[in-house]
C-alpha cells in the first residue's frame, strides 16, 4: 500500500489569494540614484543588518517548500552585491522553483548576463527611462546610458527567455519619451512596461507635480501604433497589450489609475529580512531574528510565514497628494 502524498503547501491570504510569487531585495545599496527612487544623500544600512548571502538563500528555499514557484531578485541594484552569482547558482538548483527572474538598471549586464543565464536565471527586467544620454544621467543622477545600452545587448546575446525594460515616466522629465522608448523595444525585439511613480520614500519633487497616468501613455501610443489588448500575463501586475507584427509586448504597471490588488500574489522580502505584505503598507514580520536565533531550526520561520498570511492587507492606497508619503521607505529598501 502506497501512503497518499502531503498536499502541497500553499500561503493563503485572509481574502483566499495565493501568494507564489516572491521579490527578495538583496542589497539596499545601489550605483544610480534615480530621482524618484532615492533621495539625494542616502544613507546605507551596515552590513551586519543586512542578510547574509547564505540567509537570503535558507529563506527563499524556505518560500519554495512552502509552494512559491517564481522568485524575482531586486534591490538596491542586486548585481552590484558581492558574490550575488553565488546566490542565483543557489536559487536556480531548487526544486520545485518554476522561474527565477531579476531586476536590475543594466550597469553590471556587460559582464554579467551571460553567467547569470547560466545560473538558471531565465527573465530579465532592465530598468531604462531615458535615450537619451545627458537626460539619463539627470534621472539616475549618475548612470552611464552607453553602459546600460551595452547591458543590453549583452542580455540579448545571452539568451534569456524574456527580457523586458521598465520604464518610469515622469511629466516635463521624460514622459516626451514614450514613444521613442517603445520603437527602442521594437527595433530590439524586447518587452517595454511602463510603471506609474509611486510615492515610496521622501524625494526631492512633489510626486503629484510628475504624475504621468499610464492611460495618458497608452493614448499618446495609439497615436502612431496598434495596441491590441492581450489577457496574458507574465505573473506580476503588468497588463498587456501587442503591437501585431512586432515581438514587442507593451505593459502597464498602474498602482493609481488600474489598481491591480485583488489579484495579487506576491510579498516582499527587503534586504533586512522584513516580510512586507504589501509594497503600500508598513505592515510586516522580521524574519532575520528568526533566521539567526534558530540557525538549524526552519519551524519557527515557517510558523512566522504561515501567520503574516493574516495581516496581508487587502490593496494599497498611494496619495500623490499627500505632502509626506505614507510609506516611508524607499523603493530601493523594499525591492521592486
Ligand atoms: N536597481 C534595479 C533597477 O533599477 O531595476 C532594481 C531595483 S529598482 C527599485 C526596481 C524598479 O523599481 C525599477 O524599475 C525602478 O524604476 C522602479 N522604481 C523605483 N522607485 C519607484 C517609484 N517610486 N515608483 C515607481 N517605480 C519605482
Amino acid at each position: 500500500m502506497t501512503a497518499n502524498p502531503l498536499p502541497a503547501p500553499t500561503l493563503l491570504d485572509q481574502f483566499g489569494r495565493k501568494v507564489d510569487y516572491i521579490r527578495l531585495s538583496i542589497t539596499d545599496r545601489c550605483d544610480f540614484r534615480c530621482v524618484y527612487c532615492m533621495s539625494e544623500d542616502m544613507t546605507f544600512l551596515p552590513r551586519d543588518e543586512v542578510l547574509s548571502l547564505e540567509e537570503c538563500a535558507r529563506l527563499v528555499k524556505v518560500f519554495v517548500d512552502l509552494g512559491v514557484s517564481k522568485v524575482r531578485i531586486t534591490g538596491g541594484e542586486p548585481l552590484v552585491r558581492k558574490n550575488a552569482l553565488w546566490l542565483f547558482e543557489q536559487i536556480g538548483q531548487l526544486q520545485g522553483l518554476r522561474e527565477l527572474v531579476v531586476t536590475t538598471n543594466g550597469s553590471q549586464l556587460e559582464s554579467q548576463a551571460e553567467t547569470l543565464k547560466k545560473a538558471g536565471v531565465k527573465r530579465i527586467n532592465i530598468s531604462l527611462d531615458s535615450l537619451d544620454a545627458e537626460r539619463f544621467r539627470k534621472i539616475t543622477r549618475v548612470g552611464d546610458l552607453n553602459k546600460v545600452l551595452r547591458g543590453i545587448a549583452a542580455a540579448k546575446q545571452a539568451g534569456f527567455d524574456n527580457i523586458k525594460l521598465n520604464t518610469v515616466l515622469m511629466r516635463g522629465v521624460n514622459d516626451d519619451e514614450a514613444l521613442s522608448l517603445l520603437e527602442f523595444a521594437i527595433e530590439q525585439e524586447l518587452d517595454i512596461a511602463y510603471i506609474e511613480e509611486m510615492p515610496l520614500g521622501e524625494v526631492n519633487h512633489q510626486r503629484d507635480a510628475t504624475y504621468v497616468s499610464n492611460d495618458a501613455t497608452l493614448k499618446r501610443l495609439q497615436q502612431q501604433h496598434t495596441l491590441v489588448s492581450s489577457a496574458e500575463t507574465t505573473g506580476g501586475p503588468a497588463r498587456y497589450w501587442r503591437i501585431p507584427g512586432t515581438q514587442t509586448r507593451v505593459g502597464f504597471i498602474s498602482p493609481h489609475s488600474h489598481n491591480f490588488c485583488e489579484s495579487c500574489n506576491r510579498v516582499r522580502i527587503s534586504c533586512k529580512g522584513e516580510l512586507f505584505l504589501c509594497l503600500g503598507h508598513d505592515d510586516k514580520v522580521d524574519l532575520m531574528p528568526l533566521l539567526r536565533k534558530y540557525p538549524d531550526d526552519e519551524a519557527p520561520v515557517i510558523a512566522a510565514i504561515l501567520d503574516a498570511m493574516r495581516i496581508k492587507p487587502k490593496g494599497h492606497d498611494f496619495d500623490l497628494r499627500r505632502a509626506t508619503p505614507a510609506v516611508v521607505r524607499f523603493m530601493s529598501h523594499t525591492g521592486g
